[in-house]
């Protein structure tokens, strides 16, 4: 995933895999490519899926399930927000649907958190999560993971949240339509890194009253600015048009942060470090004000 910072919607990291490829304009500041050609360099998890060249770090294109770390949700005792892969991408083409499967079994089997799916590749998450056959190939992989549940009781998993990123128009239009074709208990917008004015279309995708219940919308939305050498910098209006589009039909908003360049004047307090989230952080404030707001979700 793109940025180099602490992610303030969620409370843990889990890092199931391995290894990615670019996909789109979101992923040219990706901090997972650079942290796992880091750790290639220094000789631990990252050999074998990124480099250190001479123009920076470069992903193999190689990607693996990490067995080591499958089953860390199930050692967390305390309920957390989970946020799955950050390293990677869940919905990556070039993996197999079993180990997709693995992976959504321990999601399955750990009830008690909630986990956060967010793709770049909703043309292989849609067919994936809305096949009729999915539920009972990821309970078998459950048996094997001694978790607190080993039966699917209902579908689309309840403690699953399932994100597409949308960080310039092309990509919403792409992205969301399938995303709203995905069974899911809560459906969501990563416009992170944004890069341009987006319309989220309130009546079509997003709700736009809040007794709008025409067919399934979007249920949270983040935002924020990009990260890293070279970041293009965030336009208070594009941050402010996504705060009213979700005020209009109650849709909750998360803006994470301005990204590299703070606004001069007005959205955030200039002179202050961009890129660094802390809960009294103004370069985390849109307007003077925080947006820190959270879907509803069935657990
Ligand atoms: S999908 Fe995410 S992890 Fe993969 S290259 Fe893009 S930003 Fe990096």
């Amino acid at each position: 995933m793109a940025g180099a910072v602490e992610i303030a919607w969620t409370d843990a990291t889990w890092d199931p895999l391995a290894g990615c490829t670019r996909k789109s304009a979101a992923c040219r500041q990706c901090y997972a490519e650079a942290a796992t050609a880091a750790s290639a360099q220094g000789g631990g998890w990252g050999q074998g899926f990124a480099e250190l060249g001479d123009s920076g770090p470069a992903w193999t294109g190689k990607i693996a399930l990490r067995e080591d770390r499958l089953r860390f949700p199930l050692a967390l005792e305390h309920p957390c927000r989970i946020f799955v892969n950050s390293l990677s991408d869940l919905f990556h083409e070039s993996l197999e649907a079993e180990t997709i499967d693995r992976i959504f079994a321990v999601m399955a089997s750990a009830p008690r958190h909630v986990f956060q799916v967010l793709t770049k590749r909703p043309k292989t998450m849609q067919p994936y999560l809305a096949d009729a056959g999915t539920p009972a190939r990821i309970e078998r992989h459950m048996a094997e993971l001694g978790g607190v549940a080993t039966k699917i009781d209902a579908w689309p998993l309840p403690n699953v949240w399932i994100g597409v990123t949308a960080e310039n128009q092309k990509e919403a239009a792409r992205r969301i339509p399938l995303l709203l074709q995905t069974p899911a208990a809560v459906r969501f917008v990563a416009a992170e890194p944004l890069l341009e004015a987006l319309d989220l279309a309130p009546g079509t995708w997003l709700r736009a009253e809040p007794t709008d219940a025409a067919g399934p919308k979007l249920d949270w939305i983040i935002a924020g600015g990009e990260i890293g050498t070279g970041a293009k910098p965030c336009h208070p209006d594009w941050a402010r048009s996504l705060r009213d589009q979700c005020a209009r039909g109650e849709t909750p908003f998360f803006w994470t942060h301005w990204g590299e360049h703070l606004p001069a004047t007005g959205a955030a307090a200039p002179g202050e470090a961009a890129g660094q989230p802390g809960g009294e952080n103004p370069a985390r404030r849109l307007d003077g004000r925080l947006h820190e707001a959270f879907p509803v979700s069935p657990v």
